[in-house]
């Protein structure tokens, strides 16, 4: 038996699409970890596809962006939506927003993509391999203590062998029935199981029948076998997911998935039967002491949104820079609160929107089930804002009905195309860094400012709602920590404001 200390700093458990990308995230900022997956392989269920901009943006700053569109090319053509009484018989829905559909160039530099859980896992896994990342896959965390200075967990191999190893921290990216969370006796809330359905995926020579019409979902209406097909490689491999006849024998799928395609005689091949219930379950408290709650450990959605990945993954990016800041002693430990202060308001508003969403292609985007009222979907992923947290509030206004990034404190960095193809959002990470305008001379001592400082123009000025002379402080997440629309006078202005959102005890 051994007993490592200290190293690596993280423990992260579970290797799905939110503990791998972990490794990713702590990897860019120079963190050690060790991820330990007690399955054999990465999931063969393709679950979540919609991989969205914001996380795409997150890719993106850390150089893997293009290597999840290449695994994603099989549904690059595939983003449509359509309805009918059969496959064979469907049409294409009018894709619309509320709102209409925005000029994408004007507000990300990043692209939205389809792709598979069981395409987009081994890809992350290969990825984090290669930039050397520990990754071990048969690996069960089976005990783990805290104390003062660290955690001790007690991980099982296949073989049944047993090693003992101390961290700094932990990531639980163990799942929805998260041994963690459950060990660690924290609650959960939420609006509980809203329902039951069966996803089956299957195997079916279909790219001649979709040809012209290819989807992302196409909803099937018909009395028979209701429910909506996905397309995971959008000619071959299918999902039909329903609530309807949910305890059908596996053996009588074929002769019903015949019926809801509309052709008779297709072969098809039901690979396998997934029931799983729709619900919003959110962790009362994502930390406790050394230990983080991230991913479905923390909130279970429903998918009528696509955001439970995705909220995991935007969760493990707002953790990994803190936790490389608190472990290099350039943050306070405080600063390791905010990661549920910001994040457990964004898991419980996305899970409660996700779960007032219709299943109903034609009307989900427009309409609520109870009533509340739908934020505007582009809103959702792009234009959240932390209540509270790390970052110096200014109490400007912000909504939700539509994509309102205006430099406010606690949301994402305005994107303005930069030369060379870059963005203002590739300007921070892995360090923070000062957006100012084109008159960063008035600020005192402009030579000595202790982050880097990029000078934009008058339009971007306007855009992050600060003078020529004024900044945005960006956090290494790309979240606007503080602005100030004019040069400081003080000189410490900066340091003080860096004091502040990173919990640092020495003031300015
Ligand atoms: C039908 C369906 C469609 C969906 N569509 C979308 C979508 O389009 N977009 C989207 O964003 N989300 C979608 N989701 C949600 C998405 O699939 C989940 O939110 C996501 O997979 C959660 O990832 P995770 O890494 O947090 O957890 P998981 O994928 O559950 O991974 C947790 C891992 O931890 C491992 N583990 C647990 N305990 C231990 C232990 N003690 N030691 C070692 N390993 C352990 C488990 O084996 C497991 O592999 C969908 C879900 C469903 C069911």
């Amino acid at each position: 038996m051994m007993y490592d200390v200290h190293e690596p700093e993280v423990l992260i458990v579970g290797g799905g699409l939110v503990g791998l990308t972990a490794a990713l995230f702590l990897r860019y900022h120079g963190v050690p970890s060790l991820l330990v997956e007690r399955r054999a392989t990465t999931s063969p269920q393709p679950k979540a596809r919609r991989i969205n901009i914001r996380t795409m943006e997150l890719f993106d700053q850390i150089g893997i962006g293009e290597a999840v569109l290449d695994a994603a090319r099989d549904l690059s053509a595939h983003q449509a939506m359509a309805a009918g009484p059969t496959l064979a018989d469907a049409t294409r829905l009018p894709f619309t927003l509320p709102g209409g559909m925005p000029d994408w160039a004007a507000i990300t530099p990043s692209t939205a993509c389809l792709c598979a859980q069981d395409l987009l896992e081994p890809t992350l896994r290969a990825l984090a391999t290669e930039r050397g990342c520990d990754i071990r896959f048969g690996v069960e965390c089976t005990e783990f203590t805290q104390d003062a200075t660290g955690v001790a967990a007690t991980l099982r191999g296949a073989e049944g062998d047993t090693r003992r190893m101390r961290v700094s921290y932990l990531i639980a990216a163990d799942g929805a029935a998260s041994p963690i969370r459950e060990r660690l006796g924290i609650p959960r809330s939420g609006r509980g199981t809203l329902g039951r359905a069966v996803n089956v995926y299957f195997r079916a020579e279909l790219s001649n029948l979709v040809r012209g019409r290819e989807f992302n979902l196409c909803q099937i209406e018909n009395d028979r076998v209701p429910g909506a097909f996905m397309s995971v490689d959008g000619a071959r491999r299918w999902i039909f997911s329903t609530s309807r006849d949910i305890d059908r024998p596996a053996r009588d799928w074929p002769r019903a998935l015949r019926i809801a395609i509309g052709e008779p005689h297709v072969d098809v091949e039901v690979m396998s039967v997934l029931p799983w219930e729709p619900g919003m379950f959110v962790a009362d408290r994502y930390r406790d002491g050394r230990a983080f709650l991230a991913g479905d450990a923390a909130h279970v959605m429903p998918p009528y949104a696509a955001a439970g990945a995705n909220t995991g993954i935007q969760d493990v990016h707002n953790l990994a820079w803190k936790l490389a800041a608190v472990l290099r002693g350039e943050a306070g430990p405080a600063l390791l609160d905010t990661y549920h202060t910001e994040r457990h308001p964004i898991g419980w508003f996305t899970a409660d929107q996700s779960s007032v969403r219709t299943a109903d292609l034609r009307t989900m985007a427009h309409r609520s089930t109870d009533g509340t009222a739908p934020a505007d979907p582009i809103a959702m992923i792009l234009g959240q804002r932390y209540p509270s947290g790390a970052f110096i509030d200014d109490n400007s206004p912000h909504t939700l009905t539509r994509l309102d990034l205006t430099g406010q404190p606690g949301t994402r960095v305005p994107h303005l195309p930069l030369p060379g193809g870059r963005s203002t959002l590739d300007l921070p990470g892995p360090g923070f860094a000062l957006l100012t305008g084109p008159r960063a001379d008035r600020w005192p001592q402009p030579d000595r400012l202790p982050v880097p400082v990029h000078p934009l123009d008058e339009k971007w000025c306007a855009a992050a709602g600060i003078t020529s002379s004024g900044a945005l402080l960006l956090r290494p997440d790309q979240i606007v920590a503080w602005r100030t629309p004019i040069a400081p006078v003080y000189p410490a202005a900066l340091d003080s404001a860096l004091d502040r959102v990173l919990a640092r005890a020495h003031q300015h």
